[in-house]
């Protein structure tokens, strides 16, 4: 990709990330009880998702700052408080999972947890939160532990270091019972294949290998189990659509056990990672 190309798409990616910030009205979304004890509070584009344990809650990923008040009132008008939070879990340093922590902090004096890879976004790359002026400081106080699952109210949550997105991303794996079945649960923590072109790799000051760490990655865990896909961005699903799944919903949850869907979607995110490397072997080549 040539240095124009990526700033008019970065240009694009920024305009849509305002207008999110300026209207977070249009991305509000129905909260929704997913499957057992997992919760969506959400918006329409990143997600949120909590556990509710008998020993409190648990939230994987906040959103951000301008949209902290339709996760909030979500949490409330499922019936839970959201002072009850023990555990926030962010699935990677980006401003749209973690720029509402600080607030969510203050208000629960949850733990939160990030992988130790993208902890000095917060220090001292600031820029690499992206729109890293509306995310505020919060206290990271623990670290994933890839060789060790994290055990809370009765959960075990397997965190899976997937360096690719950004070098910190990780994913969270995890069981719940449904009628009597054991069923795998995966969280993603971070797709997008935005800042993985060689130019922003060198802008963010990322090896080029990140690339083939995304595929290897990807490859790999694609391959792992999953029962019950819960998407950080609900766009990334394919033939997997969240909403409308919830819309459907009998009360059961029955409607999101899709044995496919992880492969699925992270296939079809292969497939964009390898066009981005083949375009700029072409280009190169000229
Ligand atoms: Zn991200």
């Amino acid at each position: 990709m040539d240095r124009a190309t990526l700033e008019m798409k970065q240009e694009e990616l920024s305009r849509r990330a305002e207008k999110y910030m300026k209207e977070p009205w249009t991305l509000a979304q129905r909260p929704f009880k997913v499957i057992e004890n997992i919760y969506f509070v959400g918006t329409s584009w990143v997600s949120v998702f909590l556990i509710d344990t008998p020993d409190g809650l648990i939230l994987v990923d906040c959103a951000y700052q301008e949209v902290l008040y339709q996760v909030i009132d979500s949490i409330r008008s499922l019936g839970f408080d959201p002072k009850d939070i023990k555990k926030m879990l962010i699935t990677h340093g980006h401003f749209d999972h973690c720029g509402a922590a600080r607030a969510i902090q203050e208000m629960s004096g949850c733990e939160i947890w990030l992988g130790k890879d993208d902890a000095y976004f917060f220090t001292e790359r600031r820029d690499l939160i992206a729109l890293e002026d509306h995310v505020a400081d919060f206290k990271i106080d623990q670290f994933y532990d890839y060789e060790n699952v994290i055990e809370f109210g009765g959960m075990s949550i397997r965190p899976v270091h997937c360096a690719g997105h950004t070098p910190g991303t990780t994913c969270l794996i995890f069981d719940i019972m449904h009628n009597g079945r054991k069923l795998h649960c995966g969280i993603h923590g971070g797709l997008g294949t935005n800042g993985l072109s060689k130019l922003e790799l060198q802008d963010n000051g990322w090896p080029l290998s990140q690339q083939q760490t995304y595929i290897d990655n990807l490859t790999a865990l694609k391959e792992m189990p999953i029962d019950v896909v819960l998407p950080s961005h609900v766009s990334h699903a394919v033939d997997y659509d969240f909403f409308e799944i919830a819309a459907n919903d009998d009360g059961t949850g029955d409607g999101f056990i899709d044995g496919g869907a992880w492969k699925r979607m992270l296939e079809s995110k292969l497939m964009v990672m390898k066009a981005l490397i083949d375009q700029e072997e072409m280009e190169l080549k000229k």
